[in-house]
């Protein structure tokens, strides 16, 4: 199986990257990242002011799908996320939603290893392994990676993890896949503005669709769609949100937009997936089960 290397990164997306790498449609190879830091925080004495910036929230990529032309979605199945030995938190002042409170930087690193990351000698906590960063090219602009938008990037979902699939809307041939930014763990809100920043690979394979619309990116579990909206605030991102989610509802359930915006309100559910970005990410979650939904797609 084909392993790509992290050695080349982009630090934007933009539809004029020329593509790094190419795979084909359907197939399954190993993605290799950096941490969010490019690997510059090797142990504690290393804090974050102290690195440089310039090179954070890199994206490895651009992966060009063969045959993903623009108006396509990719589809990206997320099959598996190992991590590295260790990964780290980092605090400094005003880093995060009480950054106010922090008066000195500091580094804390976290082994890594049997399936647990070692917070303190007293905390073990279970890896919930998730991709901070996924996206194509934009169909226009220069987006920093670490801004999320409606192609992607810097979404920090905790829910982009082993057995979801991500659907993002192509913009340009080949769809220039980029991701990194992995987290071993990583709660809603990414409050203190860092998951568990850890290097690692992750194994998906890249399904080009065709014919099906899609303006923002979508997330496919088990159990539930989301559908994914990142605005400069909250407030601007949750109702574009609620309306992708009831369009959705209105063409799979066959209703038109005032039973589909009840239908919403009765079964989903908004919930915060970062507020430490430039720009802040939610998301609306249908249950499959409750509303007879099998799949996102077909
Ligand atoms: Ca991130
Ligand atoms: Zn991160």
């Amino acid at each position: 199986m084909r392993v790509i290397p992290k050695d080349q990164v982009i630090f934007s997306f933009n539809p004029h990257n020329p593509n790094r790498y190419e795979v084909d449609d359907g197939e399954t190879f190993w993605v290799e990242t950096d941490d969010c830091y490019s690997g510059q925080i090797k142990d504690k004495t290393v804090l974050r002011p102290d690195i440089d910036i310039s090179i954070m929230d890199c994206s490895v990529g651009p992966i060009g799908v063969k045959g993903a032309e623009p108006g396509d979605v990719l589809c990206v199945d997320v099959e598996d996320i190992q991590f590295a030995p260790q990964g780290v938190m980092v605090t400094s002042p005003g880093l995060g939603v009480l950054g106010n409170r922090i008066t000195r930087a500091d580094t804390k690193i976290i082994p890594i290893r049997g399936g647990f990351a070692f917070f303190s000698d007293t905390i073990q906590l279970p890896l919930t392994p998730m991709i901070g960063v996924m996206g194509v090219a934009p169909a226009r602009g220069d987006v920093h990676c670490a801004i999320p938008g409606d192609h992607g990037s810097n979404m920090d979902t905790k829910i982009i993890t082993i057995g979801s699939k991500v659907y993002l809307p192509v913009s340009v041939p080949g769809a220039g896949l980029a991701l990194g930014d992995l987290h071993a763990c990583m709660g809603d809100g990414e409050l203190s503005g860092t998951g568990i920043e850890t290097a690692g690979k992750v194994r998906i394979t890249t399904t080009v669709i065709r014919g099906l619309a899609l303006k923002r990116p979508v997330v496919e579990t088990a159990d539930s769609i989301y559908v994914i909206a990142s605005a400069a605030t909250l407030d601007e991102a949750i109702p574009v949100a609620v309306e992708d989610m009831t369009a959705l509802l209105m063409k799979k359930k066959s209703l038109d937009f005032a039973d589909a915006y009840r239908l919403l309100s009765a079964t989903c559910d908004i919930q915060i997936s970062q507020v430490v970005n430039d720009a802040k990410t939610v998301r609306v979650r249908a249950p499959k089960k409750n509303l007879g939904i099998e799949s996102f797609y077909p």
